[in-house]
């Protein structure tokens, strides 16, 4: 990611108090340049095109007959409200007909007519953003008009039902839609050069719009070409279909994570079961993951909220850049995330967490002199295998994620399956070492009882491990080696090498408390929280992670030279 020149604004009283009251004086120069250009432009063109356009009696009705239809579609939609950053609506019906049936200068009147009016009756926005859009809108409706008038010098061929005045109509849109789009896209990318062109420019929902707003304002320019009475037909189609974007728009602002742009976490919950029974009435796998940032407390004390608000952006764009269109990603408060992955099992959850682990300790956000790199553990929960719902799962995870960090951060972990939920093969499976990011007893494969020769069995302690009496409370808990069935040791063939050696997966003195989390040598044993699932999901929504042991030693953090990951990368 190209680091984000964070000029830092360090304002004198005097220059603090003025860009309170001119927000526009704390943006990035660049952007100032090009917003006060793009300004300056429209005036020009105003006075230029003012100083040659003679008035007309039939111009001034048509212009103020539009201008009505656009009013009273704002009014309409005025008490739904409008949904907080870059929001569409359908004004362009009322426009695009303007440049179309009009001269140039009337597309450049427009829409400062129809923003005005969006300022003072639904929301009173930041000055200079009115005045831009006001412009960029202008400016690109006199760009399509005059290439319009320019091959179609009379406006009302456009009634006369020949398709080569239409079709040069729909042409005119087309270049007024693009350059808008690119006029506001420079804008939002000198705003913020982190995000991606691709980003700014290109959204298939607003594409979309894009095509309606096209067809609305050819049919209301011909319907007003032919007669301004017709307006009155096209008003409650414009009404209504503006009343429904607006409201879907600001459904999906109800969901949205303001912060991270990802599911809010009631809104997440709500997928997320869906998903569940979903999967419980197919039965598909599914897996949940719990992503906590690790030692975050330490980016907002070191460079500010300010900085941490970016890092917590960037690790969500990260995760969401990783994950499949149909995975359920949000944020569950704080520096948490929950991911639902449907259809994963054990195996391809794993893989997708340590991808996610992996990516985002690759990631660097640059701060004023610095560039902050996070890692993450992750919890990671089956269903089935360790919960029948949302708050089993959430609790498994959550269990895993708090081994996670307990076992040093910067890692992932699965949940033990409890002893009651297991057959006697699986109880009998406990005892034997596996990697400790909680590879689940029953997936271990045979070279995992029999490890190649690059670990180091003393190091791993496996006789104390499969013997101490005192761990494994036998009888009840684990039958005594020789009740061992060859299958029980020797399962699948599908072992993947790297669930053994994957360096920071393992970690020889964590194994033994990975294994049992009863076991006796555990200094901290983690609360029973899985045998109260309810009380657990209070804490989770709460946020109320448990106090842990002591900051990361320096090697966990990634010993790789930050990298220029980005959001979008
Ligand atoms: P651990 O590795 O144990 O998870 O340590 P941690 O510091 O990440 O966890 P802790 O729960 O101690 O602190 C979480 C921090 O996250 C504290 C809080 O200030 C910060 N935080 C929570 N929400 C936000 C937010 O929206 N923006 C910013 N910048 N910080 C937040
Ligand atoms: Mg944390
Ligand atoms: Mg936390």
């Amino acid at each position: 990611m190209a680091a984000p020149r964070h000029t830092p604004i360090t304002p004198r009283d005097g220059v603090s108090t003025l860009v309170g009251r001119w927000p526009l004086l704390g943006q990035r120069r660049p952007l100032v340049i090009y917003l006060v250009g793009i300004v300056a432009l429209d005036l020009v063109a105003i006075v230029l095109l003012a100083a040659s356009t003679p008035v007309r009696w039939s111009d001034v009705m048509a212009f103020v007959a539009l201008m009505v239809c656009g009013a009273v579609c704002i009014e309409a939609t005025r008490r739904l409200g409008m949904p907080a950053g870059v929001s569409r609506d359908l004004l362009s019906a009322w426009w695009l007909p303007v440049a179309l049936l009009l001269p140039s200068l009337y597309a450049l009147l427009a829409p400062i007519v129809l923003q005005m009016l969006l300022q003072w009756r639904v929301r009173a926005t930041v000055l200079h953003r009115r005045v831009f859009s006001s412009a960029a809108i202008g400016l690109a409706g006199c760009a399509a008009s005059m290439a319009f008038h320019r091959l179609v010098p009379d406006p009302a061929a456009l009634t006369r039902g020949a398709i080569e005045p239409i079709g040069l109509a729909v042409a005119a849109a087309v270049v007024f839609a693009l350059l808008n789009t690119a006029l506001i896209a420079l804008a939002a990318h000198m705003a913020d050069p982190e995000v991606p062109w691709r980003e700014v420019l290109w959204d298939k929902e607003s594409a979309l719009l894009d095509v309606v707003e096209l067809c609305l304002g050819v049919s209301v320019a011909i319907s007003a070409g032919l007669n301004l009475g017709l307006l009155i037909l096209a008003l409650p189609p414009v009404v209504l279909l503006q009343r429904s974007l607006l409201h879907a728009q600001l459904q999906a602002a109800a969901r949205t994570d303001p912060k991270t742009g990802l599911l809010n976490a009631a809104a997440w919950q709500r997928e997320a079961d869906t998903e569940i029974v979903r999967a419980r009435r197919t039965g598909e796998t599914l897996a949940l993951l719990i992503v906590d940032i690790d030692h975050f407390k330490r980016v907002n004390d070191r460079h500010g909220h300010l900085v941490g608000d970016q890092v917590l952006a960037a690790v969500a764009a990260t995760l969401r850049s990783q994950l499949r269109e149909y995975d359920v990603v949000g944020r569950f408060g704080g520096e948490e995330f929950v991911v639902l992955l449907p259809g994963a099992d054990v195996h391809e959850a794993r893989q997708v967490a340590e991808r996610l682990r992996n990516r985002i300790s690759h990631m660097a956000v640059a701060a004023d002199d610095a560039m902050i790199t996070v890692t993450i553990s992750v919890g990671v929960a089956i269903m089935t295998l360790h919960g029948d719902d949302l708050i089993e799962l959430l609790a498994a995870a959550d269990l895993a994620l708090y081994r996670a960090k307990e076992l040093g951060r910067d890692r992932i972990c699965l949940p033990v399956i409890q002893p009651t939920h297991l057959t006697d093969t699986e109880t009998a499976a406990i005892p034997v070492p596996s990697p400790p990011e909680g590879l689940h007893p029953e997936e271990l494969h045979p070279e995992e009882l029999h490890p190649p020769e690059d670990l180091n069995l003393e190091e791993l302690h496996l006789p104390e491990e499969l013997h101490p009496p005192e761990e494994l409370h036998p009888p009840e808990e684990l039958h005594p080696p020789e009740e061992l069935h060859p299958e029980e040791l020797h399962p699948p063939e599908d072992l993947d090498p790297e669930d053994l050696h994957p360096p920071e997966d393992l970690n020889p003195e964590d194994s033994p408390s990975t294994l049992d989390h009863s076991s006796a040598s555990d200094p901290h044993p983690p609360p029973d929280r899985l045998s109260t699932p309810n009380s657990l999901m209070t804490e989770l929504s709460l946020n109320d992670e448990p106090e842990l042991a002591p900051s990361p030693t320096p090697q966990q953090l990634p010993e790789h030279p930050p990298q220029t990951a980005t959001a979008g990368d």
